[in-house]
């Protein structure tokens, strides 16, 4: 075998022939490999469009590049003279060739293994690093896998059956972005840039009648617009409310008690301290006492938040011993905290009549409890009372439904540095799905066939 058709093969392109190259040093003083080819008889000229093959109309620069996988350290670029051809349909474009898509000035296989590491977890700055290249361009190389592997998006449409309408804020909450997931491959089949009525409505629009119909459950926050939505472009439809939102919203119930007590925690102490400072009693050892004690009562509520928050079963004993204390110290904040818990406890009943009766009693408890926080809370559960027995009548996971949304959220996050938005859709649809991308050069494993997915709606 020569050192050329080594090459060549090393290169993983067919239908090329490798003329010369130059083994040399990049600007960094990196070793550096340039293979200069040209594209064979058999795959001159096409249109990158259409795929026809097409008369030269011109040759506009001497040599083009594309980065290629690096081989061993060494960074590599395949150099080649493309013409512009004539095409009858698409005019006149410069001519494909076999190792890249149109328009990038990296090999497919480079793209490849840049998507395969993101979709592996590698951080930014690594995949940065290990490719010797800037962010910008991971994502659209990410962007360019995405549409090769799934040309047609639409085909996610089909067969839905058990949808979650999601929002999802960015940049720190300025910008929003909308999810709708299937809940029944946990994978996303459709995102765009913004959030309510009319985003969703672009959504359903995109829909046929068929696959409309299809859809038998719709999932999502407390939003009005996705009641909506889902009564208008889906007649079968049921609206659910992710387990999640709703614990959420008792958890914000639960923050705003957890405020007012440090407030008043904190006007008791001041009230204390000057007390002490008036009665001459500053030296006086109880007083001492009294006040440090309420010192620590203070920066205990302050920071119970996670404590609070977070599902008992999860605390650590540091988390622990905070609540005890609260409860020692103020126990209306501690029947705030057992009234979430009640709440989230709810969705993990599997008997839907039992739920019934359980959000009923705990309706009960919350109108009667002269908690304001939770007395409101109580009037939005109310409102939602049915979306939420339907969450608990079909059973929808929402370990499983959370797992996805925090999925996007971390997605959001490495994502945040591309400024062009669709390069921020294109890793949700790509990351978000069950495609595998290959690693260049290996072979694909056999698609697991799942058989077809039946879901019953309650
Ligand atoms: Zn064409």
């Amino acid at each position: 075998m020569t050192a050329n058709s080594l090459l060549k093969n090393l290169l993983h392109i067919k239908g090329t022939v490798v003329d010369s190259f130059d083994l040399g040093e990049n600007a960094k003083g990196e070793p550096s490999l340039v293979v200069h080819v040209h594209v064979g008889k058999g795959l001159r000229w096409r249109c990158p469009v259409c795929g026809k093959k097409c008369h030269v109309h011109d040759y506009v620069c001497d040599e083009a590049f594309w980065r290629s996988m690096d081989l061993g350290p060494v960074e590599v670029r395949i150099g080649a003279r493309v013409p512009r051809v004539r095409c009858p349909v698409d005019g006149v474009v410069t001519a494909a060739v076999p190792w890249a898509k149109p328009g990038s000035r990296f090999t497919t296989d480079f793209a490849f293994s840049a998507a395969w590491m993101v979709k592996g977890g590698l951080s930014k700055k690594k995949v940065s690093e290990r490719l010797r290249t800037d962010w910008e361009t991971v994502g659209h190389l990410v962007d360019l896998v995405w549409h090769e592997l799934e040309p047609d998006v639409k085909k996610r449409f089909d067969g839905l059956v058990r949808i979650g309408i999601d929002e999802t804020s960015y940049r720190k909450g300025h910008s929003y972005i909308t999810v709708v997931v299937n809940h029944d491959t946990n994978t996303v089949v459709w995102a765009h840039k913004g959030h309510g009525k009319e985003i969703i409505e672009m959504f359903f629009s995109e829909l046929t009648e068929e696959q409309r119909a299809s859809i038998l459950l719709v999932s999502g926050d407390g939003a009005r617009w996705i009641t909506d939505a889902a009564k208008d472009f889906c007649p079968n439809a049921r609206r659910c409310v992710d387990p999640f939102h709703v614990v959420e919203w008792a958890n914000e119930a639960l923050d705003s008690m957890r405020i007012d007590a440090w407030r008043r925690a904190r006007a008791a102490l001041a009230e204390m301290v000057r007390k002490s400072k008036e009665g001459g009693s500053a030296n006086d050892r109880d007083a001492r006492e009294r006040i440090r004690q309420a010192k620590k009562d203070v920066e205990q509520i302050k920071q119970s938040k996670y404590a609070l928050g977070k599902n008992p079963e999860n605390l650590t004993t540091k988390q622990q011993e905070r609540l005890a204390l609260i409860q020692a110290g103020d126990p209306q904040l501690m029947r705030g905290h057992a009234m979430k818990e009640k709440l989230r406890l709810i969705f993990k009943l599997t008997d839907p009549t039992l739920a019934e009766e359980e959000l009923d009693g705990w309706l009960g408890w919350a109108q009667r409890c002269r908690i304001p926080a939770f007395v409101e809370l109580g009037r939005k559960i109310r409102r939602h009372r049915e979306h939420i027995l339907n969450t608990v009548r079909n059973g929808l996971s929402n370990a499983r439904i959370e797992a996805t949304n925090n999925k996007i959220k971390l997605l959001l996050r490495v994502a945040y540095g591309f400024r062009n938005i669709d390069t921020m859709i294109g890793l949700i649809m790509l990351f978000c799905s069950s495609i595998e991308i290959p690693w260049p050069g290996r072979k694909q494993k056999e698609p697991i066939n799942k058989g077809a997915i039946t879901t019953q709606v309650a």
